[in-house]
């Protein structure tokens, strides 16, 4: 053959599938815009929400100017326990194996006492699943709160789901009046990471004849001077971010866009935001406000299957139009990348480490057998099955190898539970297993990958391959 084949993305930059998609038979792609379209520096965003939120509770008289916001604390897909004032990462059946109180992590018998018998089911109001990157000021102020609290230097008296309620009231505020967009605003560069592929990409796709939809939280004002910066400089001269769009739904509301029945309305005036209801087929690059996701399939005359939705919040924009309109869904997890680098970094040790796992598993049966033969000596019941060097002896030599054995193993283990991040460790996996938020990964999102510029490379016509799914009785 003489077609040359191009060569891979690095893994980390590649788009991963949990169920087979293929872009040819998408007709329409809907994108959320913050996270998704548009990254942002992440600790420079959440720092100065932190700090927004932290000037309304010192103006509330708390004592908490010196507060700061700490990036490496905190991580996506952790879990707040608004009960225990703890933040904890669960494995996929909920299990609880690694938390912190406030910022201090909590030792295994901590955690043994804490979560024996309970599980973490996000159906329960005492459980927050950090969602966004968003979410991360959240929970480093909670978690810094919360050693306040104990230490009796807030004012009043206060549960710790009292405290998370009011961390987000605060952080609310700090989102709401527009300070926090204002501040992005005056000085986009800053918090804006310029990504000329992702314009490139919907390029690309508009040019396949994908009708393209902006379904956006953010309010109109926001929306339109973020994707000027963003789209408009790698446009070419007379070409605007709006040409790339069949239709633009701003202050979308989701999940409730996904959710609940409401009236649409369109921005008949761009510079007042003026609005009236919409009524008969939309006008092709219009503005929108509000509405519902099945009004929209009508309109567009698409429907379920048809429409890829690309977003970064889990629940809001991949778990709630998958489950309730069958979309096909793709997550952007920004993380991915340090978290395969990580991977990759540690491949050596991980092998290693598995290789030593292996022994012990050997270690362990003969341990077990050798207990068994012991037990049959000792009650004649049976025949004892191993050689002729008396049980004891071999237990004692057994016992010796396996102390050593786990001596090598602990600091390995120990560094594999540090990948990517000291006090959290990998964002999908928890201990051996698969992490709560990988779980809801598989669960709803039916391609996962960095960024949306990595559709770039895919192109509009891939056929993107779900991963063959192991089980622990693979040969
Ligand atoms: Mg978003």
């Amino acid at each position: 053959m003489t077609v040359e084949i191009p060569t891979q993305p690095a893994r980390s930059r590649r788009i991963f599938g949990n169920r087979t998609l293929n872009m040819r038979s998408i007709k329409a792609i809907g994108y959320d815009m913050d996270y998704t379209l548009i990254h942002y520096n992440v600790e420079e965003w959440e720092r100065t929400a932190f700090d927004y939120a932290k000037d309304r509770l010192v103006a509330t008289g708390w004592p908490v100017a010196d507060l700061e916001f700490d990036a490496a604390g905190v991580i996506r897909g952790l879990t707040i326990d608004a009960e225990l004032g703890n933040l904890v990462k669960p494995t996929r059946f909920g299990y609880v194996i690694r938390g912190a109180h406030g910022t201090r992590r909590l030792d295994f018998d901590e955690l043994r006492i804490a979560y024996e018998g309970t599980f973490v089911d996000l159906g329960e109001d005492r459980w927050i699943f950090l969602n966004t990157l968003f979410s991360l000021s959240e929970a480093s102020l909670f978690a810094q709160l919360v050693e306040r609290l104990d230490r009796n230097e807030l004012p009043g008296r206060m549960s710790y789901s009292d405290l998370y309620g009011a961390v987000r009231v605060a952080l609310n505020e700090a989102h709401m009046p527009g300070r926090l967009k204002q501040k992005i605003l005056a000085d986009p560069g800053r918090f804006i990471v310029q990504e000329p592929d992702t314009v490139m990409t919907l390029r690309d796709q508009f040019a396949a004849g994908k009708r393209l939809l902006l379904i956006t939280n953010s309010d109109w004002d926001y929306t339109s001077r973020i994707m000027e910066h963003a789209f408009d400089p790698h446009l070419p001269a007379g070409m605007s971010w709006r040409d790339l769009f069949e239709a633009v739904i701003v202050s979308a509301d989701k999940p409730a866009f996904f959710t609940a029945s409401r009236p649409l309305y369109r921005i008949v005036d761009e510079d007042s935001g003026f609005l009236r209801p919409q009524s008969g087929p939309l006008d092709p690059g219009g503005v929108f406000v509000g509405g519902c996701a099945p009004d929209l399939e009508n309109h567009l005359g698409v429907h379920g299957d048809e429409i890829l939705y690309v977003g970064d919040h889990l629940f809001s924009d991949v778990s709630v139009s998958k489950v309730l309109l069958r979309w096909r869904t793709a997550l952007i997890l920004r993380e991915l990348e340090s978290e395969i680098e990580a991977a990759e970094a540690f491949a050596e040790d991980e092998a290693r480490l598995m290789e030593l796992m292996d022994r012990k598993t050997d270690l362990e049966r003969a341990l077990a057998s050798s207990r068994l033969d012991q037990l049959r000596e000792r009650s004649g019941h049976a025949e004892p099955i191993g050689g002729p060097t008396p049980p004891e002896e071999r237990i004692a030599e057994l016992r010796e190898a396996l102390t050593a054995i786990d001596e090598k193993i602990g600091p390995l283990a120990g560094a594999a539970g540090r990948q990517r991040n000291e006090m959290w460790g990998p964002l999908m996996r928890s201990g051996n297993d698969k992490s709560l938020f990988a779980r809801q990964v598989e669960r709803y999102a039916d391609v996962y990958t960095s960024r949306v510029s990595n559709f770039l490379e895919a192109t509009p016509y891939a056929y993107l391959r779900a991963a063959r799914g192991s089980l622990p009785h693979d040969p």
